[in-house]
């Protein structure tokens, strides 16, 4: 059998029983890894916190072009879509490690850029950059970089908690970066404060970053939480100059998909905060897992999502 005809998220399901959890608290299936640091061993700041691992990949031809890009941009984006999913747990990021496929031909100079669009987000967001590893590659330039964080157990949000009844929300607006077809010069957003003020005042029940999408955050929420999803298409924050389907189906996003306890959505409304931070928006409710993931037009006809999202191999 070939990768394509499994697709990312197949491949993905497939590996999965390679792995082992161990003595992990989340291990694949989230945003981020979440480990327990023993005390006498725990080399981080704050003891009793649980470790975040996260790690993402560009590929040149695949997510950037070399014509195109801005490295600078480039550096700043990588760190970024790292940064979301250590947000989406409601953590902070701590440190990060860089590994580098290279043509041999590569000018230096767009290295420097992309270490110095790096590290402009690196220093704002105090994350230390410790370490990588550099390598040859026979053609394309491949960026991996590995981010460590840091929750406490109490402040740890996952996928897989959302309940029945409970609404969907999302911070920000969806479809500019496909309306701008993913060039690099959109930066993405930076949730980590509206994250860590929903984790700490327990608002959220569960939450995803939009890394692939809103519909493919939703359906990855629904299926780690055992339940399905409504999705209101009026009520979806669409970025001005983009259209309902990028909104929907368009990935690099990089918001916050998380679902509120419909009880706790006046809070949500009433905390200042959060408020002042940046737009909140409900765009749906969690039902039960037979009714699946679907969408409510403006007619209020119920609708099957037209794909599940970006996906690679596709
Ligand atoms: P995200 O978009 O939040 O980065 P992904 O969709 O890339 O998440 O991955 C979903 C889950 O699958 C994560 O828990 C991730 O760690 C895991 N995963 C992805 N690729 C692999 C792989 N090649 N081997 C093991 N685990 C993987
Ligand atoms: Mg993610």
């Amino acid at each position: 059998m070939k990768v394509l005809q499994l697709g990312e998220f197949g491949l993905i399901d497939h590996l999965t029983k390679h792995l082992s959890k161990g003595k992990a608290v989340v291990g694949i299936g989230d945003d981020a890894a979440v480990l327990k640091m023993t005390n006498d061993k725990c080399q981080m700041s704050n003891k009793g916190k649980y470790l975040l691992i996260t790690t993402d990949a560009l590929v040149e031809n695949v997510h950037f072009t070399i014509k195109n890009t801005s490295f600078v941009d480039l550096g700043y984006k990588a760190l970024a879509a790292n940064v979301s999913d250590i947000a989406a747990m409601g953590g902070t990021p701590t440190a990060a490690v860089i590994t580098l496929a290279l043509p041999a031909g590569l000018a230096v100079e767009k290295l420097d850029a992309f270490y110095r669009g790096l590290n402009r987000l690196a220093k704002k967001l105090k994350i230390d950059l410790v370490g990588g590893d550099t390598v040859a590659s026979p053609k394309a330039l491949m960026i991996s970089i590995t981010l460590l964080g840091e929750v406490s157990p109490k402040n740890l949000l996952l996928r897989s908690t959302a309940k029945v009844g409970d609404l969907i929300c999302v911070t920000g607006t969806f479809g500019l970066p496909a309306a701008r077809h993913y060039s690099a010069s959109v930066l993405p957003p930076i949730r980590l404060k509206e994250a860590a003020a929903l984790a700490a005042q327990r608002l959220a029940s569960a939450m995803i970053d939009s890394s692939d999408g809103l519909v493919r955050s939703v359906v990855e929420l629904a299926k780690a939480s055992q339940v399905g999803a409504r999705l209101w298409e009026e009520r979806i924050p669409i970025a001005p100059g983009a259209t309902l389907d990028q909104a929907l189906y368009g990935g690099e996003e990089y918001e916050l998909v998380f679902t509120v306890p419909k009880n706790k959505v006046r809070d949500l409304a009433g905390k200042r905060k959060l408020k002042k931070i940046d737009q909140i928006s409900i765009v749906g409710e969690i039902v039960p897992l037979g009714e699946q993931v679907k969408l409510i037009d403006n007619r209020g006809k119920i609708k099957e999502p037209k794909t599940k999202g970006f996906e690679h191999f596709q």
